[in-house]
């Protein structure tokens, strides 16, 4: 066969390759996949291209007509690169291509068929070839610089060496298509080759998921070569030495042979030693010092087993990480076993803020693989194993977000208790199989210390929760002492306070029947001492039904009557009967958005009652000249899906310590000397019988409202006041579902009821 029937076979063989290697890749890789189905389009391309330059002169095709093959060939490759690559806007890209193509075609179409020397040794070509030929390049440079971007600015080694790995395969094959554009022989052979490989390389990166360190494998490889030519050169120059001396001397070829010979015996055991040295040497300068493993554990195992704190072992265990293999950040991820399956919690390490913690499901592939297989994940895997792909996107996101390379497990028998997630190194070069091996041994070494670890946090919070329980039980008990004491109280504050108008009522009938003995008693003496036992018994008759209302409290029995009510209407007549004592004391009153607030469903006497109680103490516990203000507005947010109303009456008063807001509510507690009896419900500081709160909050309770208080404290100096805050719904559940929207006939209403 001469060179030249062989040249014109080649595109022939060039298909039969082609279709094997079409053949494989369906073997290979499931053909649903998009990235597959580019790739093959692709192949098929070539196939026809090949068939094409074929039987180009016999079947007299219409100009460049192959060319146009490998354009739509490399428009292919370009979509295959985009899904392997994950470019955005795929669609748009696919266009410009089919648009780039056109304009070939075009060209091909409408300009003249002239033929043009190129500089370059000789050859000529067409305008139309060189249009394709521009197209090509444009087509080609573009798939090639995105790719090799997207290289330099992926921050996962294993991503970036999958993307490194392209970018030089395609380099390899659109470097066979430029020098097939020669049309000599010998171009074109190689041409044919290089192209070749390339696509073999690139069907291997397409069909496999995880491809080999491509910086790592050509660094050995420069390394093996270097070594063993500096290795053999002394055994060269000695044996050329020894030529060299022979000629010189004039030996005899058997001298020569023999002490040749003996000179290599002697390399022979030499050899071995001197390749070691060189070996270190290459070694440490260019693939970089190995580490002492030994040493290494030996100082990690000392300083974990003295620590008793998750953070401090996370910060030594990436810290040996850091100082060992480099890497730029890393974390502690503490696992634990929850009702759904496993929790994940990020204790930093070096350079990482602390996360939200994971929930994974207990079938979640990673957790499967980790606890399984007992070696470390990398993120690689989780991104392109299609093991994986059914991870679901908030961990895909939690994951990402963290930015971590490696996943190492930290497992004691079937239990996984925590994984140390390492960063990318700082240069960029996949971790190697030695070192995550180092790293699990590591990671198997913190077991015993982590459990410790985690056992001692655990037992600090439980010290914590008991120290926070008896901080509470000190307050309950206090609580309970004071409510004792207000007990004990209830029976000196009854007596006194019956005692009091009953004492004044059995006196002025004492006078009242020893003036009548005497006859002396004159119409307006009778008048004026009547008045005076009327008032004693309606003080007595107010206590008293304040009593029978706050004992209604304990059995549950307040009997209540809802309807519509203006709030403004009750703050109306709650204030009645307190404004000459306000006057008197001169205590100004101001009300707030009391209009806009809509009515609500109330029982209006006992609402009013409430009131009077509130503002009644507002004004007692005011000195003179103090101001009492009240407001309202409506909550914007449904409580329980009904509109609420907060009603805030506040006073200049004394004030009111943070350890009494809860006790004040309770019957018959007051603050101050229980020893005093009620002097005036209006007075500065009269003191009560201690039943005008739980009153109130009884009623405001049982229409489903809340009642409390707010104060910095008690002051009688300074005055820091109290705010008492009222939440009411707008109308009860079982009520009508909307209030009415004007308020005139519920004054009405509730007037007619007070009156
Ligand atoms: P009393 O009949 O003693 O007023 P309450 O139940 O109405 O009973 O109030 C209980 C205690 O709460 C009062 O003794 C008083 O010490 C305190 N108190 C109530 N309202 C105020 C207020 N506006 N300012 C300061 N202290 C108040």
């Amino acid at each position: 066969m001469t060179y030249a029937t062989f040249f014109n076979l080649l595109p022939l063989i060039a298909v039969t390759f082609y279709t094997i290697l079409l053949i494989a890749v369906f073997i290979r890789r499931s053909p649903e996949e998009p990235q597959t189905r580019w790739f093959s389009g692709f192949l098929i391309a070539s196939i026809v291209w090949q068939f094409l330059l074929f039987f180009d002169a016999d079947l007299s095709l219409p100009p460049n007509f192959p060319l146009k093959a490998l354009l739509i060939g490399t428009l292919f490759l370009g979509m295959t690169t985009a899904v392997y690559v994950d470019w955005p806007k795929q669609r748009q890209w696919f266009l410009v291509g089919i648009a780039a193509i056109l304009v070939a075609i075009a060209a091909d179409i409408l300009l003249p068929d002239l033929t043009v020397e190129i500089p370059i040794g000789n050859a000529t070509t067409t305008y139309r070839g060189i249009v394709s030929f521009i197209v090509w390049f444009m087509l080609t440079s573009f798939i090639l610089i995105r790719t090799w971007r997207n290289y330099r600015t992926t921050q996962f080694p294993w991503h970036a060496n999958r993307l490194l790995f392209w970018a030089i395969a395609l380099f390899i094959t659109f470097t066979g298509e430029a020098l097939l554009f020669f049309l000599w022989t010998g171009l074109s052979l190689s041409g044919q080759i290089v192209r070749f490989l390339g696509v073999i390389a690139l069907a291997y990166a397409a069909s496999s998921y995880r491809i080999f360190d491509v910086r790592t494998r050509s660094q050995k490889v420069l390394a093996l070569i270097v070594i063993t030519l500096i290795s053999a050169l002394p055994m060269l120059g000695v044996i050329l030495a020894i030529e060299e001396l022979s000629t010189w001397q004039n030996w005899s070829s058997s001298a020569t042979i023999l002490v040749t010979l003996l000179f290599l015996t002697a390399g022979f055991f030499l050899y071995q030693p001197f390749r070691n040295f060189i070996q270190r040497v290459v070694n440490r300068y260019l693939v970089g010092e190995g580490f002492d493993t030994n040493k290494v554990l030996r100082n990690y195992s000392q300083a974990t087993s003295r620590i008793l704190d998750v953070n401090q072992l996370s910060m030594v265990i990436l810290g040996t990480i850091s100082e060992l293999l480099e890497t730029n950040y890393g974390a502690l991820l503490l696992v634990s076993k929850i009702d759904e399956g496993y929790q994940l919690e990020v204790v930093p390490g070096i350079g990482q803020p602390p996360r939200e913690p994971l929930t994974l499901s207990d079938t979640n592939p990673m957790i499967q693989t980790l606890l399984q297989q007992h070696q470390p994940l990398l993120q690689y895997e989780l991104d392109f194993n299609r093991q994986y792909s059914n991870l679901t996107t908030e961990v895909r996101s939690w994951l990402k977000n963290m930015a971590m390379d490696v996943f190492v497990p930290i497992t004691a028998g079937d239990n996984l208790d925590g994984l140390i997630a390492m960063g990318p190194k700082k240069s960029g070069i996949p971790y190697q199989p030695d070192e995550l091996d180092l790293v699990q041994t590591l990671a198997d070494q913190a077991v015993i210390a982590l459990q410790n670890a985690r056992l001692y946090s655990e037992l600090e919070g439980q010290n914590e929760k008991i120290n926070q329980l008896n901080v509470d039980l000190i307050n309950q008990n206090e609580r309970l002492e004071i409510m004792d004491r207000v007990k004990s109280d209830f029976i000196t504050i009854a007596s006194h306070e019956l005692r009091t108008p009953l004492t004044q009522v059995k006196g002025y009938a004492d006078i009242l029947s020893a003036m009548n003995d005497e006859n002396s008693l004159s119409q307006d003496q009778t008048r004026e001492i009547v008045g005076h036992i009327n008032r004693a018994s309606a003080q007595l008759e107010g206590l008293i039904t304040a009593m029978l209302d706050a004992s209604q409290l304990d059995v549950d029995g307040m009997q209540l009557t809802f309807m519509e009510s203006s709030i403004e209407t009750i703050m109306r007549l709650a204030v009645e009967p307190l404004r000459t004592a306000m006057i008197e004391r001169r205590i100004s009153f101001h009300i707030d958005g009391l209009p806009d607030i809509p009515p609500i469903h109330a029982d209006f006497k006992r609402m009013v009652q409430s009131f009077t109680n509130i503002l009644g103490n507002a004004i007692k516990y005011t000195p003179d000249h103090g101001s009492i203000r009240v407001s309202a507005r409506l909550v914007p947010v449904k409580l329980g899906g009904i509109d609420h109303v907060e009603i805030v009456v506040a006073d200049t008063g004394i004030g009111i310590d943070p350890k009494y807001h809860e006790l004040i509510f309770e019957k018959f507690f007051r603050i101050g000397d229980p020893q005093l009896h009620s002097t005036s419900s209006t007075k500065f500081k009269g003191a009560g019988p201690g039943l005008g709160l739980p009153i109130a909050r009884g009623v405001i309770e049982a229409h489903n409202g809340r009642i409390w208080v707010e104060s910095i404290g008690e002051d009688e100096k300074r005055l820091p006041g109290s705010e008492f805050h009222i939440l009411l719904p707008l109308r009860q559940p079982d009520g009508p579902d909307e209030p009415p929207k004007t308020t005139a006939n519920t004054q009405k209403e509730s007037a007619l009821l007070i009156g």
